[in-house]
C-alpha cells in the first residue's frame, strides 16, 4: 500500500513539474511575442507568383532599400553614386571609397563603373 501510494506522488511529481515546464514555455513564449515586434516582411505578399523579371526588379529595389539603410548607418561607402549593390549582397558593407583613396581595390561592379563600363 505505501509503495503504491508512493508511485502515486512519484508520478503527481512528474505531472507538477511538467506542468511547471510547460507553463515557464508558455510564460516565455507570450514574454517574448509581446517584447519582440512581429517580423515583417518587405518583400511583396505574392512575390513567389512574380515573373522572374519582376522578382528581379523587386530584389534590386529592396538592395537599394537596405544599401540605403546601410549607408544612413555608415556602414557603406561606396565610391560611385548611386552606390554599388555587390558588396552588400557579398559582404554587407562597402569600403570601396576608402580603398579607392588609398589606391586599394574597389569591387568589380565600381570598377567596371568607375571605367565607363
Ligand atoms: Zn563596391
Amino acid at each position: 500500500m505505501a509503495k503504491g501510494k508512493e508511485i502515486l506522488s512519484r508520478r503527481q511529481l512528474i505531472l507538477g513539474l511538467t506542468f511547471i515546464f510547460a507553463s515557464g514555455l508558455l510564460i516565455g513564449y507570450l514574454g517574448h511575442s509581446i517584447t519582440s515586434p512581429p517580423i515583417t516582411y518587405h518583400f511583396s505578399e505574392d512575390f513567389t507568383k512574380q515573373s522572374l523579371k519582376d522578382m528581379r526588379m523587386e530584389i534590386l529595389s529592396e538592395i537599394d532599400f537596405a544599401v540605403s539603410k546601410a549607408e544612413a548607418e555608415g556602414t557603406y561607402n561606396c565610391c560611385v553614386d548611386p552606390p554599388c549593390r555587390i558588396c552588400f549582397v557579398m559582404e554587407g558593407e562597402c569600403n570601396c571609397k576608402d580603398e579607392l583613396e588609398s589606391g586599394g581595390d574597389v569591387c568589380e561592379e565600381c570598377r567596371d563603373r568607375l571605367a565607363g563600363r
